[in-house]
Order: C-alpha cells, then structure tokens, then sequence
C-alpha cells in the first residue's frame, strides 16, 4: 500500500535505512502505521518484518513516559520531575569530575543516534564535561572496515558506489555478510544479480539462506578469512591475472604486499581454512573472468582480533585484480547499524573530530574548536576505545553518560561488563524503554523515538537521509538533543547546544566543511528534494558523490595502498578444553541488543529466544537432541539455550545470536580480544565447549 499524504522518511533500525511512509492512524494504537515508499532506491518499497512493526514501539506499554531518580534510601528507581533528574544527572557528573578530574567522567554513544545527536554528544563531552572518554557501540560494528578504509583509500565509507550497482556489476564476493537475516530489502540487489547473469560467491562458516542463492558458498573455519583472501590473491598472481597496469598507475606497495601473498600456497590455505582448492580456484575465475566484480564484506571479517587485517587483504584482491575505482567494481563494507556510517563522522568516536577529521590533527582541532569558539588547546585528546572505556568503569572512569547503546547485552565479555557499569559511582542512561542497561542507572532519562522528532542519518552508502517527525512525542519524553541542551546548561554552557536539529545539523555542516566527510552542501531543504544526498559534497551546488574513487582515491598521491599482511591465528584457538569455535550473529526478526524489537510482539514470536545452532555430528557427540538446553562454555562465562541441530554449520562450529539477556546471553561467552589498530573485539571466534545443560 502507498499512500502520498503519508509522512516520508526511514526505518529506525538497520544501516540500509530503508524508506517508508508514516500515517497517523487517527486515535488508534500504535499511533502511525507504516507506509510503501516505493520511489526510495534502496529498497523500493520493500521492508523488512522490524521495519514493519516499527511503530509498536511508540505505544509499547513498557515505554519510559518520565524519568526515574534511584532512591537512596529503598535503592529503586522512583519516578522524578525532569528538573530533578537533569539536576542529578549534573550533579553526578560534576561530583566525579571535581573528585577525579575529568576523564573520570566517560561518554558512551550510538550508531543508532542520528548525525545531530552524535555530534552533539562528542560536542558536549569534549567542552562541556572536557573528558577525552568518549566512544560509542559502533566500535563494536564496522571499525575493522572503517580503518582498513583509511588505511588503503585514505577515506572511509562504507559503500563507495550506491547499491543499485550491485545487479550491474559482473560478480560479488560477499564475506561473512547474510542480508537475507539482517537487512533482507537487500537481498533483491543480490538476486538481480544473478538474474542479469552476475555471479554470487559467498564465504561463511555456516550456509545461510544467503549462501543458498549462491553460485558458490566457501565456508572456512572461523577466523581464516585471512588466510583465504590471500589464498585467492596468491592463485591470482600464479595464474597470471593481476592487472599490472592498474597496480602501476593507481596503487603503491604491491612488491611488499606480495611477498606474504605468495608465502601462503593453496593447499596450506586449504589446510588453515578448510576451503579445498579447487573452490579457491573457481572463486578466483568467476571473480577475474567478470568485466567488473566486488568485494562486500560485514561483520564476519571484521569483528576478529584481525579485523582490519582481514579486510586489507581482501581489499589487497581487489586492487591487485584491478577491481577498485572503476566504474561497477570495488571494494565496500555492509555496515550494520542504523546511523552505524554518520555515527562514526561526527565526532562521537574516541579518536575522531566532526567532518571525519583526526582528533590528533592540529588542524582539524583549529578548525572545529573555531566552530566551537573555543581554543584548539582546550579540546582534549584521544580516549580509550568502547571495550577499554567499559573494562575501565569504576577504576580511572567513575561516572558515565549512556546514549542509545545497551552495552549488558551487547558488550563482549558481558557479565564482566555488567559488574563494571555495577562498580560505578554514577551511571546515567538516556533510552527509550528500560534497558538492561539502564536497570542499572541512578538516573534514566526517556527520550523520544524516530517517527517524534527530525534528524539526519547516514546510509551504508553514504547517502546523508532525512527522519521527519510525524506525530507529537508523549508529554514526559524529551528528545536527546533536549537532555543534552538542559545537562550543558546546568554545567555552565548556557549556548552552544541547541534543541532544534536543524540549528545542529547547520552547525555540523560548517564542522565538517572542508573535511573528509564534507557535509557543507548538504542542508534539510536539499535532502528533502533529492531523498538523499551522497557525501563528500563540498558546497551547495556540488552534486554529491554517489561513487567514489573514480579518478583518484583519497590519499595524498591519489594511490591506493596495499598493506602487508599475513595470516594469523584467533586470540583463542579450540584446544582439547574449549575444543569447538563459536560464532555469533543475528536473526531476522531481532534487531541489536533486542531493546526494541524484543518488546514487539510480532517480532518476539517469530524470534523469542536464543538458540545454539549446531552440526548433528556434534550435537550427537554430547549427547544433545533438537530443543534440549546445551550450555556453551568459555574462559569467561556460559550461556545456556536451546540446541538447533542443522547440517548447515561446520561440525567445528556452534552458532548463537547475540540479542538477549540473562541466561542465553552470547555475549557472556565471547572474548574482548581487541583489534590492535580498530580495537575492534572478537566477537566471531572464541574457543568454548558444550555441556548438556
Ligand atoms: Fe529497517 Fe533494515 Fe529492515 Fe530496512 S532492512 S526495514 S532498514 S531493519
């Protein structure tokens, strides 16, 4: 159904940001229903079942529709005036700061958060509490790609052409990605594909409904993305096919990283991966035979100890074979969460400054404190990353401001996580239902919901999208740009933090200007004509670049890089006490942490539980038949749920999906291994074993 009066505007939930229409439904509960916009191209009406069901959440009977102030005296949460939370919230937080100093006070963002709240965020904790901790969850999504971006292209976007190339192109390699559960609009990009006679390989431990549209599914072991990558790129080389005169005229470091290409030869790659040869070799004619082909990576490479490694090697592939900065070939990253791309531009990330810039950069600092009216000197440094800014919670960071994020689920090594939000002296939670993170605050702030207020995001592809509010918040919800206006107040910035989202997003374009990232032709009243614009778009009549690096990449001799690299094993390797690897993901109808979709009824009785997904070789081995408790075990903790017996994972391999609490928590599970250069944690591969529960 279409409907023309309805409201335009986008999904709250995945990177896709599929568009849809907002109409009130005139009294009735939820207050709007969801509309087809067909015209949106990214996902032409289609929708998946969160997208659908998004406006439950609106009318949720367990919505927060006021604030809670923790009761010194019972130790629960008691409802409190807005003027008596922001009060406290202020309080804890100059408290701690004039204790410890203040980087004992930290800032814990969202990739859900549209661009004018995390650029208001990273504006407030840099001058208003003048802490270096900031970081946000999306470290926890597409960092590793974010860095091997800058490190081979000299820029970061997720998706350097726009999706509609993907059926136009002449084959995809799609790593450790399974749109059919996680953004399923996108599937039909793949499917056209192959419909105009493209070729599909995708590379995952398990055989996803994805990997079964394939023309080839390689399933390596967990952790050896790596090693297969350059397995590929060493049968290129061998065979003849690496494109000399791309590698000449547009990349440097190809001599350096050959060297560890050749080092690793077919067969020890199938012995490292699992992969036999003769799939590598098909993979690298159906991958060279193409007139353009691309890689698309997602979490699968990314979130490993070696993330950003793994995705330099497959960006290695593409360059080499001369499948980068032409027209329908290249290298892109699916990046996952809503504003999981503008997210991380704006300045919410622990290294980085609005506009993409480097906080350590003296003249990104001179440029964005003049935006700011203050002196670059003022502005402090880089912080500790997500996973080091929660291990540090009641040791050097005693307090901490939470916006948009549910960390106790969706943290690595969660329960030591949750015992150290616990340790604080004050936690303050901004969100929209009572989170099992914001169970734990002293404060929790209500805020307003997608289809309540304006913003921005910013798609996979770059494209800058407009959020139109379409109908009026409850009266005891503010939004997030509201709270942050009346805390920066009481901490003595009576300007600077404006509550109307144009007035940020005008500020952010002039912040941006001139950086990577460069916003400044882009305004509201633009977006809203064109249904996006594609950054960098430097000045009002500039077009907006829907494909980057045709003629040159970003980098200052206009090269890309190849980077070195070389295989390497998981931080924990199976042994004979933890002797099966577990993987984690996600399904279709669970979004995140699941502090939204968990409390939608549709969604809870497609997905309600977690699950462990495992070969019937081993689930015969323990002992365990279909829907029986088995507990999956590491050196960190266990997590206990059903077993899903399918002979669609590696029998060395068990899979759960990470979006619930207690008992069946996957996180509990997995090892914050850090990525040295993302600080990215191994979220896909730890050592565990299996006991009947
Ligand atoms: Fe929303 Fe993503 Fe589903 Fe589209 S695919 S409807 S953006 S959750």
């Amino acid at each position: 159904m279409s409907d023309t009066a309805a409201v335009p505007t986008h999904c709250p939930y995945c990177a896709l940001q599929c568009g849809m229409g907002l109409r009130p439904t005139g009294g009735a509960q939820p207050p709007v229903e969801v509309v087809e916009r067909a015209s949106f191209p990214v996902n032409r009406g289609a929708l998946c079942g969160k997208g659908r069901t998004a406006p439950a959440v609106l009318s949720s009977r367990v919505r927060l529709t006021g604030p809670l102030v923790r009761d010194p005296a019972t130790g629960d949460l008691a409802p409190a005036s807005w003027e008596e939370a922001l009060d406290a919230v202020a309080r804890g937080l100059r408290r701690t700061r004039d204790g410890h100093g203040p980087d004992a006070v930290g800032v814990f963002g969202g990739g859900g958060l549209t661009n004018e709240k995390a650029y208001a965020l990273g504006k407030f904790a840099r001058l208003v509490l003048a802490t270096s901790q900031i970081d946000y969850n999306g470290r926890f999504c597409m960092s590793s790609a974010a860095a091997a971006h800058q490190r081979a292209f000299g820029l970061d976007r997720g998706l350097p052409f726009p999706l509609e190339d993907v059926p136009r192109t002449g084959c995809v390699i799609l790593v450790g990605s399974n749109p059919a559960e996680t953004m399923p609009p996108a599937l039909r990009h793949f499917t056209e594909l192959r419909e105009n006679g493209g070729k599909l390989i995708v590379v995952d431990p398990r055989r996803t409904r994805t990997a079964e549209l394939a023309d080839l599914h390689l399933a390596p072991r967990p952790g050896t993305d790596l090693a297969l990558a350059l397995g590929l790129l060493h049968l290129v080389v061998a065979e003849g096919r690496v494109d000399e005169a791309f590698v000449a005229e547009r990349t440097t470091g190809w001599e350096a990283a050959r060297a560890p290409v050749m080092a690793h030869w077919p067969e020890q790659v199938e012995r490292i991966t699992g992969v036999p040869v003769p799939r590598l070799r098909e993979a690298v004619a159906l991958f060279c035979d193409a007139d353009s082909s691309m890689v698309l990576t997602a979490r699968g490479p990314e979130q490993q100890s070696k993330g950003t490694d793994t995705v330099g090697a497959w960006i290695n592939l593409c360059l080499a074979t001369g499948r980068a900065g032409r027209p329908l070939s290249g290298y892109g990253c699916l990046t996952g969460q809503g504003n999981g791309q503008g997210g991380r531009e704006h300045g919410q990330k622990a290294d980085q400054l609005p506009g993409y810039r480097k906080l350590d950069d003296p003249a990104a600092r001179a440029h964005v404190a003049g935006v700011w009216g203050v002196a670059p000197e003022s502005l402090p440094g880089p912080g500790r990353s997500a996973y080091e800014l929660l291990d540090a919670l009641g040791g050097e960071v005693r307090a901490l401001l939470l916006m948009g994020s549910n960390p106790v689920v969706s943290a690595p090594h969660a329960a030591h996580v949750e015992e150290r939000l616990r340790s604080l002296d004050f936690l303050a939670v901004a969100d929209v239902v009572l989170s099992e993170t914001a169970a734990l605050a002293d404060v929790v702030l209500p805020v307003t919901q997608w289809a309540e207020e304006t913003g921005t995001t910013t798609n996979l592809e770059g494209r800058v999208l407009l959020r139109r509010r379409a109908l009026d918040p409850p009266p005891g919800v503010r939004t997030d740009l509201e709270v942050l206006h009346g805390l920066a107040a009481r901490l003595g910035w009576e300007k600077g933090f404006p509550t109307d989202p144009e007035e940020v997003f005008e500020e952010l374009r002039r912040a941006s200007a001139g950086g990577p990232a460069d916003y400044a032709g882009i305004d509201y009243r633009r977006i809203a004509a064109e249904d996006g614009v594609f950054w960098p778009c430097p000045a009002e009549d500039h077009p907006g670049t829907p494909r980057l690096f045709l003629d040159r990449f970003a980098t200052a001799d206009g090269r890309a890089r190849f980077v070195p690299v070389t295989h390497r094993p998981a931080a924990e390797e199976p042994d004979a006490a933890y002797p099966v690897v577990l993987t984690t993901g996600r399904v279709v109808a669970q979004y995140q942490s699941g502090a939204q979709t968990r409390r939608v009824a549709e969604l809870n009785a497609a997905a309600p539980g977690p699950f462990v997904e495992l070969h019937p070789r081993l689930a015969a081995r323990i002992g365990v038949a279909e829907g029986e408790p088995v507990a999956v075990v590491s050196r960190r903790g266990r997590a206990v749920a059903p077993a899903r017996i399918t002979g669609a994972i590696r029998p060395d391999t068990v899979f759960m999906p990470f979006h619930w609490p207690g008992e069946g928590r996957a996180n509990t599970v997995v090892n914050p291994a850090l990525d040295p250069v993302s600080r990215m944690p191994e979220f896909k591969v730890c050592a565990v074993r299996l006991e009947r529960a």
